[in-house]
């Protein structure tokens, strides 16, 4: 039977940790990988979304300027006449009154308005104090370069921004310029904005003042004392866009955490699947190995009974080569030695001797003594035997009945002879009582001895027919007699 292999629980133990290891580090990078996609998925969607506000915020905030400047055009051309007379007579109040009505009606978010020289005084008097020193100095930009860069100008009462206008056909060279509040751009910034986002108008040649955000001016930014970005709100820009004609850019910042807060539900969502795979994981690798270890122990024990059979076999065949009564060989054994010794024998060229013994009268024994005392005397026949032919080349066994056969190897024919003539006097000593003998009062023997030095064309048979021959010639000369074959 063949054995099976056993494999150290150990070795399977340790493969089955390998694997495991592998396949969790395996899972933990790709978990980490699609996270990490999640993430930047979530970051470019969120950059997209940016881009497109402050783009649109840009254009829009553009339009809005632009509009204001073709209206403020068109007032101060349509109104001229009313200009020149308020200029030429700035403390009517009633005038001045009257411009107003007319440009509230024409021109939405209005706020003020003045007439300024060529050379940037004004001419209606500020008693409100709505002119601010910036917009002098915008004043005086627009008379040297012709062109205005649109600010917010602080104010008391409400921070705006002034669009100028150089008033037509005026000899003079006279401007005229109306204020707006912030309303309708905050409102702009508002409606634009993405959520968890927040647009503003920032003037990055002044360091990133924020001029303008969702509710207003940074007369209604209640909540800092510095309006300039700081190094974090720097950080979260994610996109901007410039503003032709006006000191503005617009960017847009993402809510403080939006990412950090995002990267950190991802990474814990895919920690707890990670977690749950480990656990699942772990439980099938102690299922694997506590099968495993159920299985080498049915190994173990398979092993042992193949060992208990193993052992039974060779019992079984040692009596299979035992004849029980005796405890010689038996037939079965000696055929198969008695092949062995004849073959080597024929390639050696030794002499092998083959006798056949033979108890004389035992059927009468029997008759005389019963069955059972006829196996005692078997018996005792075989155990005298084995104290007789006792040298390593010799092999005795019952041959059938109360026949042995005896091999004696490597010696001559008148040792054999003389060995066998032992043994009829160690039987004859044993003075085993055997009345109805017809040749004495004593159990005697007879026996055929053949010998020969066997030649390849010999055959074994035929020796052990020649040996019975020379039994039979044995019991014919009277019995109780070695007879050699010749
Ligand atoms: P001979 O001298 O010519 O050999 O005469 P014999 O009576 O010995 O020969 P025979 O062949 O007539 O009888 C052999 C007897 O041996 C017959 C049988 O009962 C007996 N015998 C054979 N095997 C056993 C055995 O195992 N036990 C007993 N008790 N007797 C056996
Ligand atoms: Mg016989
Ligand atoms: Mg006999």
């Amino acid at each position: 039977m063949n054995e099976v292999n056993p494999v150290s629980d150990l070795s399977i133990k340790k493969s089955v940790n390998i694997y495991t290891f592998i396949a969790l580090v395996g899972f933990a990078a790709f978990l980490y990988w699609l996270a990490n996609d999640r993430y930047n998925d979530f970051f470019q969607a969120h950059q997209q979304s940016a881009k497109k506000a402050v783009q649109v915020a840009a254009a829009e905030i553009k339009e809005i300027i632009d509009n204001k400047r073709r209206a403020v055009g068109y007032f101060a051309d349509d109104n001229r006449s009313l200009i020149l007379d308020l200029s030429l007579h700035p403390d009517e109040v009633g005038l001045h009154d009257e411009l107003n009505q007319r440009i509230a009606r024409s021109v939405p978010d209005f706020f003020a308005s003045n007439i300024v020289t060529a050379s940037g005084d004004l001419i209606i008097g500020d008693f409100e104090g709505k002119v601010g020193e910036l917009c002098l100095a915008d004043i005086k930009h627009f008379i040297g370069a012709n062109r205005q860069q649109v600010r917010v100008h602080p104010n008391n009462d409400t921070y705006h921004y002034d669009v100028l206008t150089q008033l037509p056909d005026d000899r003079e060279g006279k401007l005229f310029f109306v204020s707006f509040n912030l309303n309708e751009l905050s409102d702009l910034l508002e409606l634009i904005q993405p959520t968890r986002h927040e647009l503003l108008l920032v003037n990055e040649g002044m360091q990133n003042l924020i001029e303008i955000n969702s509710k207003g001016g940074r007369d209604v930014i209640s909540d800092r004392l510095d309006y300039r970005l700081t190094g974090e709100e720097l950080s979260r820009i994610m996109s901007s866009a410039k503003i032709d004609d006006t000191v503005w850019s617009v960017i847009d910042l993402h809510q403080p955490g939006l990412l950090a807060e995002y990267r950190k539900k991802t990474f814990s969502e895919y920690l707890v699947v990670y977690f749950l795979v480990v656990v699942i994981a772990l439980y099938m690798r102690s299922v694997l190995v506590s099968r495993d270890h159920r299985r080498s122990l049915a190994e173990t024990q398979l092993r042992k009974s193949n060992d208990e059979i193993r052992s039974l076999n060779d019992k079984l065949e040692l009596l299979a080569t035992t004849d029980s009564l005796t405890g010689l060989y038996n037939r079965r054994y000696i055929d198969h030695r008695l092949e062995m010794e004849w073959s080597r024998c024929q390639r050696t060229g030794n002499p092998i001797n083959i006798a056949i013994i033979d108890i004389d009268y035992f059927k009468n024994y029997n008759d005389q003594y019963g069955h059972q005392a006829g196996d005692e005397c078997l018996k005792a026949v075989a155990d005298t035997m084995a104290t007789i032919f006792k040298r390593a080349g010799d092999t005795v066994a019952r041959y059938g009945g109360e026949e042995f056969i005896i091999i004696m190897s490597d010696i001559s024919v008148k040792q054999a002879e003389l060995i066998l003539q032992q043994f009829q006097v160690a039987l004859k000593n044993k003075e085993i009582q055997h009345k109805s003998s017809m040749i004495g009062d004593y159990l005697t023997v007879s026996a055929g001895l053949l010998t020969a030095m066997p030649k390849p064309s010999d055959s074994v048979q035929d020796a052990i027919k020649n040996a019975d021959k020379a039994l039979y010639m044995a019991k014919e000369s009277g019995r109780n007699q070695v007879y050699v074959y010749k």
